[in-house]
């Protein structure tokens, strides 16, 4: 996990982001009113408790809300547009399966102030240049523009038409509760509404003209960055604030309920709902133990922390207190270095190295104390070499800090 968040901040700071750290928990109503009353988010999946003062309080189910929050009450003065990730813990009290996790780990990017298309293809590129960089290969981005405030109402009585006269053929509870959100229908994945949502009108194609040019923006920044999606009419969000661009980056190879990797989009409403002017925004949240259910299912190693580069060893006393010294030189000089604490026999201090994963031990012996040199070894082949004590850190040094 650690090699997973070293990633991604590596990523986001290439492209400008800076860290942002929200509480981990926050006032319900943030939430309440974000995620919408009657979401499943909030009916069912947060871990809301009362404090001693009897305020309802909230565990962070997800990133945007507090980040824009936060933007709020304390960041309007950084400069435009406000770049920002996360890499942080949130809590769901969904029903445990493989690859959902009450509390997970997400890799967010949120970008807050810019309008443009620009925007939305940067925050997409990032998010796979993420899955990419792992290795991943199996992976397709779906595209879809779900409009505005100005194209999005007439869409939602013409879809409300069609899912009225196509009522009988749903078997589950969208059957009777269409009229509530009926572009949820469109994403839910019950065959029955999927075979419904197929023929539903598209709202790609009822766009009005700001929008139509908005997505197109956004395909040919996407075009640029070398990108290829496919559109994916039933890509909605079911939030009033969502506008215009929704992806998803799924994987082929894992099963529907969880071939979804990541998931985001436009949000040029999020800030009003907080009672904040109009401060358009896009972004993604990405769960990184789903990131690494398709690390397994494509067969990839799952990316480690970088080891330590040598472990000194020390025999005998004046050995150990050598190999102390050593390992401090090495360390001062940015070397990952370590040594045992108190007296172990030679074999179990290199088991020690092993373990420990060094590609190198340093053993200082009597011989060595004599000659003023170090016996190094590399653990992958047993190769061993003399080298003088003060030429170590020297020679070490060009190995480099990588795992
Ligand atoms: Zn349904
Ligand atoms: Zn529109």
């Amino acid at each position: 996990m650690r090699a997973l968040y070293d990633r991604a901040a590596a990523l986001a700071r290439l492209y400008g982001y800076r860290y942002v750290e929200t509480p981990g928990f926050e006032a319900t109503d943030l939430f309440a009113r974000t995620s919408g009353e009657t979401s499943d988010v909030v009916t069912k999946e947060m871990y809301t408790f009362e404090d001693r003062r009897r305020r309802s309080l909230t565990l962070r189910p997800e990133g945007t809300a507090p980040v824009m929050r936060a933007y709020l009450a304390e960041m309007q003065e950084q400069p435009s547009p406000f770049k920002a990730y996360y890499l942080t813990r949130m809590y769901r009290y969904a029903r445990p399966q493989e690859g959902r996790y009450r509390e997970h780990r997400q890799f967010g990017v949120e970008v807050f102030g810019a309008e443009d298309p620009g925007a939305d293809a940067e925050v997409i590129a990032v998010g796979d240049a993420y899955l990419r960089g792992l290795g991943l290969t199996q992976i397709e981005l779906q595209l879809n523009s779900i409009g505005d405030e100005v194209c999005r109402p007439a869409y939602r009585e013409e879809l409300l038409a069609f899912l009225r006269a196509n009522r009988d053929r749903m078997t589950d509870e969208h059957r009777d509760h269409l009229e509530d959100n009926p572009l949820r229908v469109l994403d839910c994945k019950d065959e029955a509404c999927r075979a419904v949502a197929k023929e539903a009108p598209k709202i790609i194609d009822r766009l009005c003209d700001p929008c139509r040019s908005h997505f197109d923006g956004v395909q040919a920044g996407l075009k640029d960055a070398g990108l290829s999606w496919v559109l994916e009419p039933t890509l909605v969000r079911g939030l009033d604030y969502y506008t215009r661009t929704a992806f998803e980056f799924v994987s082929p190879g894992l099963s529907p309920q969880q071939a979804t990797l990541f998931g985001g989009g436009r949000y040029d409403g999020l800030a009003e709902v907080l009672g904040g002017p109009h401060v358009p925004g896009v972004g993604f949240g990405m769960g990184l133990e789903r990131v690494l259910m398709a690390i397994a299912q494509e067969g990839l190693g799952v990316p480690e922390e970088p080891g330590l580069t040598v472990f000194v060893v020390g025999v005998g006393d004046a050995g150990r207190a050598r190999a102390l010294d050593l390992a401090r030189e090495l360390r001062a000089a940015g070397v990952a270095a370590d040594t045992a604490f108190g007296d172990r026999p030679l074999k179990a201090q290199l088991r020690m190295a092993d373990r420990a994963g060094a590609r190198y031990a340093a053993i200082v012996g009597d011989r060595e104390l004599e000659g003023g040199s170090v016996t190094l070894r590399r653990l992958a082949d047993g190769e061993q070499e003399d080298v003088s004590a003060d030429a170590l850190t020297t020679r070490l040094g060009g190995e480099g800090h990588a795992g």
